[in-house]
């Protein structure tokens, strides 16, 4: 078995073991968290955001506590129609508080302002980890599955109309799959009803600029899904 899909079996079988723990009387995910988000999208998204930071707290769920200066709730509006979800805070996201506000975050913040020609402050943009693993390693099984009732409950909150994966970690949490993300990107998917478009992360992009016009058209993509014009070059 390679390590991904060691990965995927490792990650089922602990949802498989939550899941089951309803069965002894353990809620899971905790029940405020389950209820500040309704499934239909009715309520007050902020408020639902709110009891969603509240149910974290000083949150000790994982390893990743110690070594964390900030927990990264992410941000943006939480009536935001496109919700962007990466993989964990850097150092910088760490140290301020705010997801992708590192080299990485300029890059999506110009995707998003200049490319899209949307405002950030009107989207989303959040991570499947709230708190940087020690020298940015890859999140492991455990730390994913320690965060993601919360990760789930700000998608319920949000429900947003468009999801979008950056990288192969968020995009194989959004998706439930291991496939490689070269053969992801582009692909539109879908989460509890909502499409979910894969693409490259910036960090990747400022290593490869050549991938950037693969994103841009599977942002051409995401603007077509919500009915928003798509700029021509130059624009
Ligand atoms: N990379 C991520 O995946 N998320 C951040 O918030 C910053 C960099």
């Amino acid at each position: 078995m390679s390590d991904r899909d060691e990965t995927l079996a490792d990650l089922l079988a602990h949802g498989r073991f939550l899941g089951g723990l309803s069965s002894v009387g353990v809620a899971w995910p905790p029940s405020s968290v389950a209820a500040a988000a309704r499934p239909d999208g009715s309520g007050d998204p902020a408020a639902a955001l709110a009891a969603i930071r509240e149910e974290i707290g000083d949150c000790r769920r994982c390893k990743l506590a110690s070594g964390r200066k900030t927990i990264v709730f992410g941000q943006g509006s939480p009536r935001a129609e496109l919700m962007f979800v990466g993989e964990a805070p850097g150092s910088e996201e760490d140290e301020q508080g705010l997801a992708f506000v590192g080299r990485a975050g300029q890059l999506l913040t110009d995707i998003i302002e200049k490319g899209m020609k949307m405002r950030r402050a009107d989207v989303w943009i959040g991570n499947v980890l709230k708190c940087r693993p020690p020298q940015n390693r890859n999140p492991e099984p455990d730390e994913i599955l320690s965060c993601q009732p919360f990760l789930e409950a700000q998608i319920r909150a949000i429900r947003p109309r468009v999801l979008v994966g950056l990288g192969k970690f968020a995009a194989h949490w959004l998706l439930r799959t291991a496939e490689p993300i070269s053969r992801l990107r582009g692909r539109l998917g879908e989460r509890d009803g909502i499409p979910v478009m894969p693409t490259y992360h910036p960090a990747y992009l400022l290593r490869n600029p050549a991938a950037k016009k693969d994103v841009w058209e599977d942002m051409k993509t995401v603007l077509g899904l919500l009915g928003r014009p798509v700029p021509g070059p130059g624009e």
